[in-house]
């Protein structure tokens, strides 16, 4: 183990402070949202204490501070993605509508009929839906790269499908169903010698690991604030400013404009190009603090911890008889996804609940892959920087204290 104190930073949170069910919370949902630090929920609150205001286009005090704190909360994001620079960070509500900008903007206006667009077998429902929703308006086709049963993506048949067809390749970082850290640089690489272009969803990517656009290549990263201890309503999407220079506007409206006219309308430049509307300002403050927050802690150490943590449940999993694991990838992040033989995930669920630990039932926003793995869904126990081995123990004793009700 290293340095990290998971139960010091918790202290940093005050919803884990609370009782659920006449228990302390164990709050192992962290894949559908983190809690926030208080430093996110003081940033909020100053914001619209003091600065709330329009930005980009005041005349007043309030307007030019509401400016700087949106404008300095890119920089940051610039910085923590290393980003070339901030033409390069676009504002969006989260990773579902940074993936739907892509999609409507960039896929439909350069794909053709016969052009192909690769998403991997287990991807989130929003890094599919907006490329069928593209496909069917270009005439292109959406083919899945296929995922093994231990949930891993298929090198060999990802390789053999990359052929002059495939224009797009659209993967996660991390799979939010399974846990899987899937091979990204790789695949980025390999995307590319085949000449087409790559999107990441990131939105199980940077809550757990350092990411670094420029290194990795990638021609999009897409995520969402809200998964990475960041408030709800956030997202960013990145892309290299040859690309988002090429695509069309997505949403119009006000700021996204250079001048307006019934003879023809200009477009603003980079980044404000795809940002119609007010943005949500107080949302990127706070965005730029859970960015803080988390750069104030020893990143390598905090994936050492989480990993730890991973291997420490799967361990216990092995063990607990049962208890069916899905999804066992040789590299796991956040995401710890499983059956107990006989029982309903949402019984499971709801008997934790009553013990005060939270985790999340269902298909996770991944229909694909539970069809293909013959199972409605599974529990889902998912990490965060504040989660210790003690919460693992609490879930393990949980689910035998949930086996004995059920079976
Ligand atoms: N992709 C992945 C891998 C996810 O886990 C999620 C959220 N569950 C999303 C995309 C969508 O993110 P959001 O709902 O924040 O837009």
């Amino acid at each position: 183990m290293t340095g990290f104190d998971a139960k010091t930073l918790r202290a940093d949170f005050p919803a884990l402070q609370q009782e659920v069910n006449g228990q302390p919370l164990i709050y192992l949902d962290n894949a559908a949202t983190t809690q926030k630090p208080q430093a996110v929920i003081d940033a909020l609150s100053n914001y619209y204490s003091r600065d709330n205001s329009n930005v980009h286009r005041g005349a007043h005090a309030l307007s030019d501070r509401a400016t700087v704190a949106f404008e300095d909360a890119r920089k940051k994001v610039v910085q923590f993605l290393n980003a070339g620079s901030s033409k390069e960070v676009l504002w969006t509500r989260g990773t579902t509508e940074s993936i739907n900008l892509v999609a409507s903007s960039y896929a439909r206006s350069v794909l053709k009929e016969g052009d192909r667009i690769l998403v991997s077998a287990m991807e989130h429902h929003s890094n599919i839906v907006p490329w069928q929703l593209a496909a069917q308006t270009c005439g292109a086709e959406v083919v899945a790269i296929p995922v093994s049963e231990n949930g891993e993506v298929e090198l060999d048949a990802y390789k053999a499908l990359l052929d002059e067809r495939v224009k797009l390749v659209a993967v996660g970082h991390v799979s939010n169903a399974l846990g899987t850290v899937n091979p990204i640089r790789e695949m980025i690489q390999l995307a590319h010698d085949a000449g087409a272009k790559i999107l990441i969803d990131g939105a199980q990517g940077v809550p757990h690991f350092d990411v670094d656009v420029q290194a990795l290549d990638c021609d999009f990263y897409a995520f969402s604030g809200h998964k990475m201890y960041g408030p709800t309503g956030t997202g960013v999407l990145y892309g290299k400013e040859a690309l988002l220079e090429q695509m069309p506007p997505y949403h119009g409206g006000g700021e996204m404009i250079k001048t307006v006219s019934f003879d023809g309308t200009t477009f603003n430049e980079l980044p404000f190009k795809f940002e119609a509307g007010t943005p949500n300002i107080g949302g990127a403050v706070g965005l730029a603090a859970a960015v803080d927050y988390l750069q104030g802690i020893d990143r390598a150490a905090l994936a050492a911890h989480e990993t730890a943590l991973m291997q420490y449940a799967h361990e216990r999993a092995a063990g607990f008889e049962g208890l069916k694991r899905i999804g066992c990838a040789k590299t796991i992040a956040g995401a710890f996804s499983f059956l107990l033989e006989g029982v309903h995930p949402a019984d499971v669920g709801m008997l934790l609940d009553q013990q005060g630990i939270a985790v999340r039932t269902g298909d996770h926003c991944a229909q694909p892959i539970m069809k293909q793995f013959g199972i409605p869904g599974t529990v889902r126990a998912s990490f965060a920087l504040y989660n210790t081995r003690e919460d693992v123990d609490a879930l393990f004793a949980g689910l035998e204290k949930a086996k004995t009700f059920l079976l």
